[in-house]
């Protein structure tokens, strides 16, 4: 991996770079060259932003997505139908979501999708607490965003069943989202109509 002659300190930050999605070797290093030898200040400035984010943001105690409080601001909002609950796979997918503007309710981040080949469960995508939720906030309809990917589909088929035994409407996004894509990618009108055409 390294080249021979390469320092200590150089060799750590490409093999830090390589945890990022979709980066190999080459890409962590010219990363590294770019910023050690272009940009120091943008570098410095990533650091600390990385630094003050992994220690400042933790998970919502209510819908389990990014915040820097206990409570995020959306379900803090007194605006927002409690009786209406949206499950989304991420962070992303709710900004997603967020940004057509035409939902009201409140949001369920599972965090993640049902993968039993990686060993992801329901425990791991907080199902326990998504019944929990349900059931003491007297949700009226919980509208499930999954992806239209596999493993979406199998974590939407996995929500429904867990909530069959409570007195809750389950709906999922109609199928206006083509097939295989992920919510975070779609274009806003496309959500808003699979929002409205939900069944
Ligand atoms: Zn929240």
């Amino acid at each position: 991996m390294k080249p021979a002659d390469a320092p200590d300190a150089l060799a750590a930050l490409v093999e830090a770079l390589r945890r990022l999605p979709g980066v190999g070797v080459k890409s962590a290093q010219r990363m590294a060259y770019h910023l050690l030898q272009h940009d120091r200040d943008g570098a410095l400035r990533l650091s600390h932003a990385l630094d003050h984010a992994v220690h400042g943001i933790r998970h919502c105690e209510r819908c389990h997505t990014f915040t820097e409080q206990p409570v995020c601001v959306t379900c803090l909002d007194p605006a927002r139908d409690t009786r209406l609950l949206c499950v989304v796979e991420t962070p992303a997918d709710q900004a997603a979501v967020e940004r057509t503007g035409t939902y009201r309710g409140l949001y369920f981040v599972l965090m993640g999708r049902l993968s039993p080949l990686d060993g992801v469960g329901v425990q791991d995508i907080g199902l326990p607490e998504l019944m929990a939720r349900v059931r003491e906030d007297e949700v009226r309809e919980v509208i499930v965003a999954t992806n239209f990917t596999a493993e979406g589909e199998i974590t939407a088929h996995a929500v429904a069943e867990a909530l069959r035994a409570l007195d809750v409407r389950v709906t999922r996004l109609a199928r206006g989202v083509p097939i295989g894509s992920e919510l975070e990618y779609v274009d806003l009108g496309t959500i808003a109509h699979a929002f409205s055409e939900r069944r």
